[in-house]
């Protein structure tokens, strides 16, 4: 195998090869665009490391090669001492990281060479700066040193010298410094900086390679949900030095607008400095559009390959490029992260360049990024108290408590409250803090700093560098404009969207994505904003589309009338036990605690009616759209009064010597009802069949409304749904009670009403057996959520809060099964139970109504297995249309 390729070899759809950074350093150097040379180690170099802990045997005789060819083309050898050739070595993994792994630049520079670089730079001043940032990153990445020694070294430097800024200090004082800075690596790290130019490299890469499994980089992967074994790549890359004088500078840019998606230029632009000061946000950068000023032959031609990239990746492109004295240089490239609604608009407009079609500007959106869309924002009437403006750097409207820093954040969050993370500027120490905040806050860096990429990618709220804040971190506080002082604790909302900063709680109002889709807003209304008009014009793509339909989880007309405007075409779970709640409780009660068949026919009467009129309501919501109803599932217990609760009224009434016959008996009926495990007790078809008549009114209720709607010249398609069967003969026992109701409420009102009868397909024994199950069932729904509870055995009330974290944490799965479906165990069932179903009877309707039904990754799934439909609670249904049409691609 080949280890190493020269940037001439790659392209961009080698990113598993040569991660992301280096297959664009490729295909940017194939198009002729000015990349300094330089190669790429594979990412299958890193696994081999990280596998067997020792690099592939063949790979130094590789890099000595391809080093070698790069000495040629540059006219100079690495490290050599009146000439040489200086490298960067930085990590690159398929999905981009931001800052969550190593860079070493300057690699070459030693006491010797850096001579030879203040000769080819004709400035002493900068080859020790050069040098000293070698000492300093080298010590800190690759030997493990702690990085505020060197700080500290560098802070007195400047005091001794009474200067506030690095760049005051001259060349003599950064030459002491180099001689300070090698004291500490050879007194933390047991050895000393090494002198030979190679043995920096190699060391280099390896410190790339082991930063892979970093803890910061492991987290990130876990939030992200990037797979751990991928490994990263490793570029050297020629030097080119943006830090060479005024002429000289480094900058980021977007090919458009990364928050709006409207094109135009945006990015920073900092003028003698290295590319790290732009990312890290520590000085203050100018918008690109200043760099026509300062150096419009630059400009101009960056504006120009800007294009070039645009209509050669058909996408938003990011950018970093560094200016060497007046030559232009790109160091990176890629597809750009982006806000959710710049997602959309980006893709409406590239298909209306005619760069793109409607099926890859399908692929250019997720239901993620939809789902975000549809959060609330900030209500532009409410009474504020706005203080600062910064950044727009990714959208949302956030509230919480203000803390200042990472470990209190995650620890409050911790304890249930929500917080701002408020930071000058973060940096990759942050991140389990920015993970636990509602929004992050920042005074200094722009919508390329550390703290705004990692946001959007995070779809978290931020704003960044609100200058006007000042920030105080040490006394974990800030103040702002006018004097007012934030502590610790003190509430604070912020707008990703617009940049604002307020103080207090500002109450937030429902996205226009929603207005849209409940039909409050319109597209090409002159109140429609672009977000509105691509959401729709997104949604029109992905229904010609998709082969699933889509269908909600509601239980009454209002969530039903939602659903419909959303999208949905039927209910696909109607849960009749929130039928059994509130004042009917009583009526409930009275059924369960029924001595008699006569006391219980009673109750049973009352209740019919209520029910009967709950479905009228919901086939109208739903007319001419399928309707399941699933019959009462939950174990009876459910509906009777606390047990604690129900013993101290008892032991209270008893001690006042008051009646209590009815509590007594209530008591003892929860006794008798109650169970160890109640998901495995008495509930679903069980309770169909011990309770005689509960089954058969809620089919009479059904029928009998299915009937009267019709009478009323609706059209009802109603579908009956059994739930927790375990066998084909519960089902058929069941059926059969229901098919004879059904005949007689048709003969008593003379209409055909054509009621499916199917089942739900929830337990294992169910799936294995499904080819049985589908002859006495017209369709199944899938009820994944139990079906993940008994597969795993995992109850799913309780582990999310008991050991999933830990089972997280060590990466057993990377999100839980109850959220998105485990394809392998719980997937395979359902895979062979369709296909069992479809054997016995080819037009058996199929669905899924568990949690898994609206969500993403899930929908993809089912639409692979060839279900007919997915059903999710309503404020889903956008996002699994659109992962349905995504899907069918
Ligand atoms: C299921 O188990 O997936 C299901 C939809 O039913 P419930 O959540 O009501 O148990
Ligand atoms: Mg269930």
């Amino acid at each position: 195998v080949k280890f190493v390729y020269d940037f001439t070899e790659g392209n961009k759809d080698l990113k598993d090869l040569l991660g992301g950074k280096g297959a664009n350093l490729a295909e940017m150097t194939n198009l002729g665009l000015p990349v300094p040379p330089g190669f790429t180690i594979t990412t299958e170099a890193c696994k081999v490391y990280l596998d067997s802990g020792e690099e592939p045997a063949a790979l130094r005789d590789e890099v000595s090669a391809y080093l070698d060819a790069l000495e040629q083309k540059m006219g100079k050898k690495l490290g050599q001492p009146d000439n040489p050739l200086l490298v960067s070595v930085r990590s690159g993994a398929k999905f981009s990281m931001p800052g969550m792994m190593d860079t070493v630049l300057n690699i070459g520079l030693s006491d010797k060479s850096v001579q030879g670089l203040a000769k080819q730079a004709g400035d002493d001043r900068f080859a020790w700066d050069s040098y000293r940032r070698l000492i300093q990153m080298f010590g800190k990445t690759v030997l493990g040193v702690d990085g505020d020694l060197f700080e500290d070294a560098l802070d007195k430097a400047k005091e001794a010298k009474k200067v506030t800024v690095d760049t005051e200090l001259d060349a003599a004082d950064l030459k002491k410094l180099v001689t300070r800075f090698k004291k500490i690596v050879k007194a933390e790290a047991g050895r000393d900086f090494p002198q030979d130019p190679r043995e920096q490299m190699d060391l280099a890469i390896k410190a790339v390679f082991d930063s892979w499994n970093g803890e910061r980089a492991k987290l990130y992967r876990r939030q992200e949900r990037i797979p751990h074994d991928l490994g990263t790549a490793v570029n050297i890359c020629s030097m080119v030095f943006g830090n060479l004088g005024p002429d000289s500078g480094t900058g980021v840019a977007f090919t458009r607008d990364p928050a709006s998606g409207h094109q135009g230029v945006y990015g920073d632009y900092l003028q003698n400095a290295q590319g790290e000061d732009v990312v890290a946000g520590i000085r203050n950068t100018v918008p690109l559009a200043e760099l026509e000023r300062i150096d419009k032959k630059s400009y101009d031609q960056l504006m120009q390959i800007m294009e070039t990239l645009e209509n050669h990746y058909k996408d938003l492109c990011d950018i970093e490029f560094t200016i060497e004295r007046g030559r232009l240089w790109m160091l990176q490239t890629r597809v750009g992260k982006r806000t959710a609604g710049a997602a959309f608009r980006i893709a409406t407009q590239l298909v209306d360049q005619g760069l793109i079609d409607e099926a890859e500007a399908l692929q250019r959106v997720t239901g993620a990024q939809l789902a975000q869309l549809m959060f609330p924002r900030f209500d532009e009437q409410a009474k504020v108290e706005q203080v600062a403006r910064g950044i727009a750097a990714s959208p949302g409207a956030a509230v919480g408590k203000a803390v200042f820093d990472s470990y209190t954040a995650v620890k409050w969050s911790r304890s249930g409250e929500k917080v701002i993370l408020v930071r000058r500027e973060t940096n990759p120490d942050d991140l389990d803090g920015m993970i636990a905040a509602e929004g992050i806050l920042t005074s200094r860096g722009g919508k390329t700093s550390h703290a705004a990429v990692v946001a959007r990618g995070m779809g978290k709220t931020c704003v960044c560098g609100a200058e006007d804040l000042e920030v105080d971190t040490k006394r974990r506080r800030m103040t702002v404009p006018g004097g007012h002082v934030v502590e610790e604790g003190d509430l604070l909302s912020i707008d990703g969207s617009t940049g604002k900063v307020y103080l207090g709680e500002v109450p937030v109002v429902p996205s226009p994505v929603v207005e849209y889709f409940e039909g409050r807003m319109h597209p090409g209304a002159d109140d429609a904003d672009e977000l509105v008009e691509a959401v729709h014009r997104m949604m029109a793509f992905a229904d010609r589309k998709r082969r699933l339909r889509v269908r909600a989880n509601a239980d009454n007309a209002e969530d039903a009338l939602r659903a419909r405007r959303f999208g949905a075409q039927g209910i696909g779970l109607c849960r009749t036990e929130h039928m059994f709640l509130g004042d009917r409780r009583e009526l409930v009660e009275r059924l369960i605690l029924a001595d008699t068949q006569a006391e219980r026919e009673e109750s049973l009467k009352q209740l019919l009616p209520l029910q009967k009129q709950d479905f009228v309501e919901l086939f109208e919501a739903m007319d001419g759209l399928p309707v399941t109803i699933r019959l009462l599932d939950p174990p009876l217990h459910e509906f009777l009064p606390d047990i604690t609760e129900l013993s101290v009224r008892v032991a209270l009434a008893e001690s006042r010597q008051e009646p209590h016959e009815n509590e007594l008996r209530l008591l003892q009926a929860v006794h008798r009802l109650h169970e160890q495990n109640p998901m495995l007790g008495l509930r679903g078809v069980r309770l169909g069949l011990v309770i005689p008549g509960l089954f058969t009114m809620q089919v009479r209720a059904i029928a009998e409304a299915a009937a009267e709607r019709k009478a009323a010249k609706g059209d009802p398609r109603a579908e009956i749904m059994i739930p927790l069967v375990g066998t084909v003969q519960e089902l058929e026992i069941v059926r059969e009670e229901a098919d004879q109701v059904i005949a007689e409420v048709e003969a008593a009102s003379g209409t055909h009403l054509k009621l499916a009868i199917g089942t739900m397909i929830e337990l294992p024994r169910a799936a294995l057996t499904a080819g049985q199950i589908a002859e006495a069932a017209e369709f199944f729904s899938f009820g994944t959520n139990d079906l993940t509870q008994t597969v795993w055995g995992f109850s799913r009330d309780d582990v999310e809060a008991s050991f999933f974290t830990a089972y997280l944490e060590r990466g057993i799965f990377g999100v839980s099964p109850f959220e998105t479906i485990d394809k392998d165990g719980v997937g395979s069932l359902v895979k062979a139970a369709a296909q069992a179903g479809r054997a016995t009877r080819p037009d058996l309707k199929l669905g899924v109504c568990g949690e898994h039904g609206g969500d993403p990754e899930s929908v993809h799934f089912f639409h692979e297995v060839g279900l007919d439909y997915v059903s999710c609670s309503p404020f889903r249904i956008p996002v699994a249309r659109l992962e349905a049409g995504r899907a069918a691609v």
